[in-house]
C-alpha cells in the first residue's frame, strides 16, 4: 500500500485488537497478569501494571510511529518524562538548556539536579554560536523547546543537533508545541522527542501525561525503560487510554487552530492596542526562516504584549468571553493566560504578555470577542 497519511495513521495506530472485535481499544484495568501454567511469564505478554500494560503498549506504539522513532516511553506528566531524560545524567555532566522554556525545567534542572552535581547553562540558542560557546568538555545534553514557551522562540533542531553530536552530546527536543504532525524532531537529527501529551495529544484538557520518543539507541533506550519501570512514574490505563483517543483527532485539531491561530494573529498583529505579537507565521517573527524550514505550520500558540501593561493584560483577559484565563494549553477551548503571574518571582516574561492557546471554535468567533474585547 502507499504510504499513509498523518490522519490515517493516527486512526490505524492506535487500533488495540481483543478478542471480543472491539472496535476502540478497550481498558484494561488490571493491575496484574496469569503467569503460564509452567510459572513462566507469557511470552511478549504482561506481568504487573507499572511495568507494562496493554493501554500504555498501544499508546507507545503509536508515539513512536507518529514521530518516526524507533522506541516511545510514556510517563503520568510531561515533567515526569522531562524528569526521566535528566536521571540518565551523572553527577558532573552539564547540560545546555534554553534561555526561554517552560519555567519548570529550571527549577527541576538548577534547583534538584544541581543539588546532585549536574550543572547546566541558559543560552540563546537561536545564536548558534552562543550554543558552541556553551559546550564544555563535559556537556552531555543539550535540551530545546521549539516553540518555547511562553516567547514563541525557535531554534534550528537539525544544526544544534549536529553541534552537540560533533561534542558527544545528545539532543532532545520538547515538541510539545509543534506535536509531531508539525515538526519531528528525530527525522531532523534529534536523539529525543519529548511531549507534554496533557496539551494537544490529549486535546481535551482532562489528562496529564508526558512521552518520549527516541531514535534508534539501544543504551539509552534501556536505561529510559529502567527508568520507567523502577521509578514508577507512569501513567494509568485511563490515562493512556485517553490519550490515545486523543491521538484519532489530533491532525485534525492541531491544523485547525493552526489555521485559526494564523488569523488571530494577523489580526491582532493590526491592532493598535497590541504592541507586540509573539507567531510563527508572522513574517516578523524573529525566527520565521526556520519555521519555514522545520514546521509545517505554525501552530496554536501565540503570544501577545498589551499596551500599558500587567493591569491591561488582566483588564482584557476579563472582558475576553470565549478565551477561558487558565494555565495549560491545547485542549479543544481557547485560553489566554498572564504568563509571569504563574511563573513567580524568577520569571524574566514581561508583565504585559498573555500567552494564547487557540482552540477549535470557530476563527470568526475568537476575533470578534478580541474585537469586543479590545474596544
Ligand atoms: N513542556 C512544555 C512546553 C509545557 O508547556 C509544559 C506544561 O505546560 C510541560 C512541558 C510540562 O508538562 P506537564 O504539565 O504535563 O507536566
Amino acid at each position: 500500500m502507499k504510504k499513509m497519511h498523518i490522519e490515517t495513521i493516527a486512526v490505524t495506530s492506535t487500533v488495540l485488537h481483543d478478542n471480543n472485535g472491539s472496535v476502540t481499544p478497550p481498558l484494561y484495568l488490571s493491575t496484574t497478569f496469569e503467569r503460564n501454567a509452567d510459572g513462566t511469564f507469557p511470552e511478549n505478554g504482561y506481568i504487573y501494571n507499572r511495568i507494562d500494560n496493554p493501554n500504555r503498549r498501544v499508546l507507545e506504539k503509536s508515539l513512536a510511529i507518529l514521530e518516526h522513532g524507533a522506541d516511545a516511553f510514556a510517563f503520568a506528566s510531561g515533567m515526569a518524562a522531562i524528569n526521566s531524560v535528566f536521571q540518565t545524567l551523572r553527577a558532573g555532566d552539564h547540560v545546555i538548556l534554553p534561555d526561554d522554556a517552560y519555567y519548570t525545567i529550571f527549577l527541576l534542572m538548577e534547583d534538584y539536579f544541581g543539588a546532585f552535581g549536574v550543572t547546566s547553562s541558559r543560552v540563546d540558542q537561536s545564536n548558534l554560536e552562543q550554543v558552541r560557546a556553551a559546550v564544555q568538555p563535559n556537556t552531555r545534553l543539550v535540551w530545546l523547546e521549539t516553540p518555547s514557551n511562553p516567547m514563541l522562540k525557535l531554534v534550528d533542531i537539525a544544526a544544534i543537533a549536529k553541534i552537540a553530536h560533533e561534542h558527544n552530546a545528545l539532543c532532545a527536543v520538547d515538541n510539545t508545541w509543534a506535536t509531531p504532525i508539525l515538526q519531528n524532531p528525530l527525522v531532523l537529527g534529534a536523539d529525543i522527542a519529548m511531549h507534554s501529551t496533557t496539551k494537544y495529544f490529549g486535546g481535551h484538557s482532562d489528562v496529564l501525561g508526558g512521552a518520549l520518543i527516541i531514535n534508534e539507541n539501544a543504551k539509552l533506550g534501556e536505561r529510559l525503560r529502567k527508568i520507567q519501570k523502577v521509578g514508577g512514574a507512569v501513567p494509568s490505563p485511563f490515562d493512556c487510554w485517553l490519550i490515545t483517543r486523543g491521538i484519532r483527532t489530533l491532525p485534525l485539531r492541531i491544523k485547525t487552530q493552526s489555521q485559526s491561530a494564523q488569523r488571530l494573529a494577523d489580526y491582532l498583529n493590526k491592532h493598535k492596542k497590541i504592541v507586540n505579537v509573539s507567531y510563527p507565521g508572522l513574517k516578523s517573527h524573529p525566527q520565521y526562516k526556520i519555521a519555514q524550514k522545520q514546521m509545517s505550520m505554525p501552530g496554536g500558540m501565540l503570544s501577545i504584549q498589551v499596551e500599558g501593561g500587567r493591569k491591561e493584560a488582566m483588564g482584557l483577559t476579563r472582558r475576553l468571553k470565549l478565551f477561558t484565563h487558565a494555565t495549560s494549553l491545547g485542549g479543544v477551548e481557547s485560553l489566554i493566560e498572564h504568563r509571569t503571574s504563574v511563573e513567580g518571582d524568577t520569571s524574566t516574561t514581561p508583565e504585559s504578555l498573555l500567552r494564547i492557546s487557540v482552540g477549535v471554535e470557530h476563527s470568526a468567533d475568537l476575533i470578534a470577542d478580541f474585537k469586543q474585547a479590545l474596544k
